[in-house]
């Protein structure tokens, strides 16, 4: 734990160190899709919601052991990756299927653009090096994430036993 994290009650008796600046804010850019072009890692209550919702063996893939949503190619130049690619359920106009259609979506895409991870059994939440890098949403708004913390972290991640976000497809 960093000396300037702090403790922070984000469900009864579910607490999480927060290591990045209290000050910080984050609103979602519209018509940025960068966290979309990646395949997301599925927990496993992930997979069993997922199964309600689409069919598993044509979005979902095996990597290293676990399970990711899929990368497909799309027929478009707008919300894909360089490599013209991106999560099976983006959809051309740059809105999530499983958001819209089933306003469910898989806790990792709740996470983005924190960062979860587990250190002497408390839960550690941080902002991605990634987002860092690529995420336009950061401090461009006056809602402070450390005052929404639920929507960034579903309950789920205190029951698992690796929510590490460093892993990638
Ligand atoms: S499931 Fe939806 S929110 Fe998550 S990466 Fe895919 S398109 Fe984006
Ligand atoms: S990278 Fe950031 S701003 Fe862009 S879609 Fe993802 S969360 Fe929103």
């Amino acid at each position: 734990m960093s000396d300037t994290a702090r403790r922070v009650e984000v469900y009864p008796g579910r607490e999480a160190v927060v290591e990045f600046d209290p000050d910080l804010t984050f609103e979602c850019v519209d018509d940025c899709t960068w966290c979309c072009h990646h395949g997301v890692l599925l927990y496993d209550r992930d997979l069993i919601e997922l199964a309600e919702r689409a069919n598993l063996a044509e979005t979902t893939t095996d990597f290293r052991g676990e399970k990711f949503v899929t990368r497909e190619e799309k027929s478009r130049e707008q919300h894909v990756a360089e490599d013209g690619h991106a999560c099976a359920f983006l959809r051309e106009d740059g809105l999530c299927t499983l958001h819209l259609e089933e306003d469910w979506k898989p806790t990792r895409c709740s996470v983005f653009p924190l960062g979860v991870y587990l250190e002497d059994g408390d839960l550690h939440v941080d902002i991605r090096d990634s987002a860092h890098d690529h995420c336009d949403g950061l401090n461009v708004s006056d809602r402070r994430v450390i005052d929404t913390l639920e929507a960034f972290l579903p309950e789920v991640l205190w029951d698992l036993e690796n929510p590490d976000s460093d892993r990638a497809l």
